[in-house]
C-alpha cells in the first residue's frame, strides 16, 4: 500500500463513519467493509443498492446492511483472496527493507515477520473476507513511520493485529450463526424480522410503517390429508407470493411455522390493508398441482392481522406484533380466509 493509497484509505473511511453512525450501522467489520466500499464508489450495484434502500425505508438498518454485504460482497472474497494475499506479502517484504536499517536484533525481527506470514495464511485458510483482511493490515501499517523506530513498537503492532484477526474471526462466526434467511421459503427468518421489527420502532426515520401478519387457515389438516411434503410445497409458494410484494421496501418474513409477516415502511393502515386484501386474494386463487401423485390443491387460504405503528404511544415491537395478532385472531373467528380489521 502506497502513502497515497494509504491517505485515500483514510478519507473513505471518514466518510464512511458517520454514515454508519446516522444509520445506527454497528461498527463490525463487515459493515465497515460495505460502507468503505460505498463511499469509495468502486462498486455502482451496490451505490445504487444502498441508495434505493435509504431511499425507500429511511435508513439502512443493521439487517438491511447484513444483507446488503451479502449480496454484494461475501460472495467476492474467495475469488479475489488469492492476489490479496500477494499483495500483502510484498507490502510485508517492503516494510521489512524499510525497517531493517534501524533494527539491532534481526533474528527477533525476523521471527516476527515469520509470524506475520503465519497470520497471512491463516487469513486464506480461515476465509476471512478481503476487506476485514484489509482491516487487519490498515491496523499493522497504521503509524508506519513510527514502526521503523523499534522492533518492540512493532511486535507490539503485530499482537494488536493478532488480537483483531480473532476478534473478525468471532465476528464472523457470530454472523454464520445469527444467519439472516429460512432454508424452506428463502425468506427472512424470526431472527431477522425481530431486529428490524424493533429497528423500525427505534428510529423515526422509518415511520410511519405497518406490520401484517399472515397465517395459513387449517394447515395442520392439510397435512394430515395430503402430508408434509405437500404442505411443505405450499409454505414454499404461498412465500414465493409475498415476495411478489417485496417492492418499494416491503420485507417478507417466515415468522413461525405457517406463519409470515410483512413489514411496509412509509404505509399508514388503510395503505397496508389494500396490500394485504391483494394478496389474500392472490393466495386464494393459487393452485398447486402434485403431478407425481395427481393431486391439486386449490383451496390453501390465508387469514391476516394489519396494524400500524403507534408513534405517539411509542409502543415496542412486541405491542405492535400483539396489536396485530389480535386482528388476525378475530380474522380467524369470522371464518379464515379474510383481513382484519375491516374499518
Ligand atoms: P388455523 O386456521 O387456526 O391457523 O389452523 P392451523 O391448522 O393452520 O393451525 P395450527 O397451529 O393448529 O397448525 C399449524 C400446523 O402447521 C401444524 C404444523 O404441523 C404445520 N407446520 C408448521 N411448520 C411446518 C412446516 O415447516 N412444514 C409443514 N409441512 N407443516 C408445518
Ligand atoms: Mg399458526
Ligand atoms: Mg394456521
Amino acid at each position: 500500500m502506497s502513502d497515497d493509497q494509504f491517505q485515500q484509505s483514510t478519507v473513505f473511511l471518514k466518510k464512511a463513519v458517520p454514515l454508519m453512525m446516522k444509520y445506527k450501522v454497528p461498527t463490525t467489520p463487515t459493515n465497515y467493509a460495505l460502507w468503505y466500499t460505498y463511499v469509495a464508489n468502486t462498486d455502482p450495484k451496490l451505490t445504487a443498492d444502498v441508495d434505493t434502500t435509504v431511499h425507500e425505508h429511511g435508513t439502512c438498518s443493521p439487517l438491511q446492511s447484513d444483507i446488503l454485504y451479502q449480496k454484494h460482497m461475501a460472495d467476492k472474497h474467495s475469488q479475489n483472496i488469492g492476489s490479496l494475499k500477494q499483495s500483502l506479502e510484498s507490502m510485508m517484504t517492503e516494510m521489512s527493507h524499510s525497517m531493517s536499517d534501524t533494527l539491532q536484533d534481526t533474528d527477533a525481527f525476523h521471527s516476527v515477520l515469520d509470524k506475520t506470514f503465519e497470520q497471512l495464511s491463516r487469513v486464506e485458510n480461515e476465509g476471512l473476507s478481503i476487506d476485514e483482511t484489509i482491516a487487519v493490515v490498515r491496523n499493522v501499517v497504521k503509524d508506519s513511520q513510527a514502526l521503523t523506530q523499534s522492533t518492540r513498537y512493532f511486535k507490539h503492532q503485530l499482537s494488536d493485529a493478532q488480537q483483531e484477526i480473532a476478534q473478525l474471526k468471532q465476528n464472523l462466526a457470530e454472523m454464520t450463526e445469527q444467519a439472516t434467511h429460512d432454508g424452506l421459503t428463502g425468506l427472512l427468518n424470526r431472527a431477522a424480522f425481530e431486529r428490524e421489527i424493533n429497528a423500525y420502532t427505534e428510529n423515526a426515520q422509518t415511520w410511519p410503517f405497518a406490520l401484517v401478519l399472515v397465517d395459513l387457515d387449517h394447515f395442520k389438516q392439510l397435512n394430515d390429508t395430503y402430508g408434509h411434503v405437500l404442505g411443505d410445497i405450499a409454505l414454499k409458494q404461498v412465500a414465493k407470493r409475498l415476495l411478489d410484494y417485496c417492492r418499494e421496501g416491503v420485507q417478507a418474513f417466515r415468522y413461525g411455522g405457517e406463519e409470515f409477516a410483512l413489514l411496509l415502511p412509509k404505509r399508514r393502515l388503510n395503505s397496508a390493508k389494500r396490500t394485504a386484501e391483494t394478496l389474500r386474494a392472490a393466495i386464494d386463487r393459487m393452485v398447486i398441482k402434485d403431478r407425481r401423485r395427481g393431486q391439486t390443491l386449490d383451496h390453501i387460504t390465508v387469514s391476516m392481522g394489519v396494524a400500524e405503528y403507534d408513534e405517539h404511544a411509542r409502543e415496542s415491537g412486541a405491542d405492535l406484533i400483539y396489536r396485530a395478532d389480535q386482528q388476525l385472531y378475530k380474522a380467524k373467528n369470522l371464518g379464515r380466509n379474510r383481513v382484519m380489521p375491516i374499518n
